[in-house]
């Protein structure tokens, strides 16, 4: 059997979903096939917000931002090997991307910090729940409003080509159809990274060999193998992304807005190391070169109030408390006097507005508030930046930078966006203006042909 369709879209996280409502809207039929037996990707693990610049949301809280500071900022983060042109793309239609998201049902009012940038730009829902999974709920509430036939268990395994390269479909294996092809003028690979895959991470950068990881199962990188047999270039490969909290009692990624909220690092001799909120690479190097190579998170119940994923993490048992610091050291291994003067020293460096000890640019509120938590915490593999090459209509291309017709990607899938190094907040932000755009573009593509 055969299906024939204008657009296929392989993935059903951020980018998939979003990729698929966006080319649907532009008058295209579409298939949207998933391999997992659930949708949503890492897409729905991200916890952090959506960095967008100059938004409404920022506008009320009289938050000064700007497309090129977030330009400025991204670039500077990815350590300017990004591709200046895609992140000029996702830096100036951050703010259309928030609107649009805002325009389907979704909440993303509260606008906080995270490693990396000048200002507050990661948008979240209010109460600062999980952005991925509200964000993926949103979209497929969209999805199934316009009818998008939507396929689990069905992966994506070769792309089909004509005698002149144009694409022409996707062959695909579902778990009850077995193989079949998808017939479409256009194919929009939008199937993530391969965090997952520590074989794949550790043969790139033996550095993380061995890691525990963040993503979802299907994070493997089959998709990448589409693309590459598909004629697509891939870039970055080398450049992988430890996140630097993760639980190391639950396995949990414990979100960057728990620092960017006001959280501090300490060691286990209960001293502060390093700026809470710099950047992911910096942070995990620095954590891993501490005793033990773990580090506490450590906060008051007013951090806990200003962000109610917090909540869950206690639920989950990995965030123990105490009303002293002294006993917390006690009850998890940190020396308590060391910890009790630096949390001390540290609310006196809130009062006077400036870090002198770390430089970290931004000091929410000071830790005085009722009980007091640690979370022990460590870098597990967290995103890939590399991936397949596109140009700035989402286009895959090959090495010599021509367009694949018909070939389309969005979101982990591809390299360029983030450089060496992808900023907190930066992910949900890509995969919904990049996913827009591939939807958007092949479904004009798909009308010509
Ligand atoms: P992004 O954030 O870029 O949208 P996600 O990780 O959220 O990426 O989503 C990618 C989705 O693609 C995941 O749900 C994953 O299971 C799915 N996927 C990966 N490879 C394939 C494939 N070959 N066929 C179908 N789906 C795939």
């Amino acid at each position: 059997p055969h299906d024939t369709v204008d657009v296929v879209v392989v993935g059903s996280g951020g980018a998939g979903f979003s990729a698929a409502i966006s080319a649907t809207d532009n008058g295209a039929k579409v298939i949207l096939i998933e391999k997992e037996p659930v949708i949503g990707g890492n897409a729905k693990l991200a916890a952090g917000g959506m960095n967008a610049a100059w938004t409404d949301q920022q506008k009320a809280k009289k938050i000064t931002d700007s497309p090129e500071l977030m330009f400025k900022d991204t670039m500077e983060g990815g350590r300017n090997i990004n591709d200046p042109a895609l992140v000029e793309i996702l830096s100036s239609h951050s703010k259309d991307s928030v609107d649009w998201m805002t325009k389907m049902g979704a909440d993303l009012t509260d606008v906080g910090m995270m490693g990396g940038a000048s200002v507050n730009r990661a948008h979240r829902p209010t109460g600062g729940a999980g952005v991925g999974a509200h964000v993926v709920q949103v979209l497929y509430d969209n999805a199934v409003k316009r009818n998008i036939d939507l396929r689990m268990n069905t992966r994506g395994i070769e792309v089909l080509k004509d005698d002149k390269g144009t694409v022409k479909g996707i062959l695909v294996k579902g778990m009850y159809k077995g193989y079949y092809w998808v017939k479409a003028d256009a194919v929009i690979l939008a199937t993530g990274g391969f965090a997952k895959n520590n074989e794949r991470v550790a043969k790139l950068d033996p550095s993380l060999k061995g890691f525990i990881s963040t993503n979802q199962p299907g994070a493997v990188g089959d998709g990448l193998d589409v693309a590459e047999n598909a004629g697509g270039a891939l870039k970055d490969m080398k450049y992988i992304q430890a996140h630097p909290t993760l639980s190391v009692k639950g396995g949990v990624m414990v979100t960057e807005a728990v620092r960017g909220n006001g959280a501090i690092l300490v060691n286990r001799e209960g001293k502060r190391f390093v700026n809470e909120i710099t950047t992911r690479d910096k942070a995990s190097a620095a954590i891993l070169a501490q005793t033990g190579k773990s580090a506490y998170l450590i906060f008051d119940d007013s951090v806990r109030k200003s962000l109610s994923k917090i909540d869950k993490y206690i639920g989950l048992g990995v965030a123990p408390s105490a009303d002293t610091l002294v006993k917390l050291g006690k009850m998890e291994g940190i020396d308590g006097k060391a910890l009790t003067e630096t949390v001390a020293r540290y609310n006196s460096l809130v009062s006077s507005g400036k870090d002198t000890d770390f430089e970290r640019p931004n000091l929410p509120r000071a830790l005085n508030e009722g009980n007091y938590y640690a979370i022990e915490v460590t870098p597990g593999v967290h995103h890939t930046m590399g991936g397949v090459m596109i140009d700035t209509k989402a286009e895959v291309v090959n090495a010599q930078k021509q367009v694949i017709p018909g070939l389309y990607g969005a979101g982990e899938v591809t390299g360029g966006v983030h450089g060496a190094n992808r900023l907190g907040g930066n992910a949900i932000s890509d995969i919904i203006t990049f996913g827009r755009l591939a939807g958007e573009e092949a479904a004009k593509y798909s009308k010509k042909n």
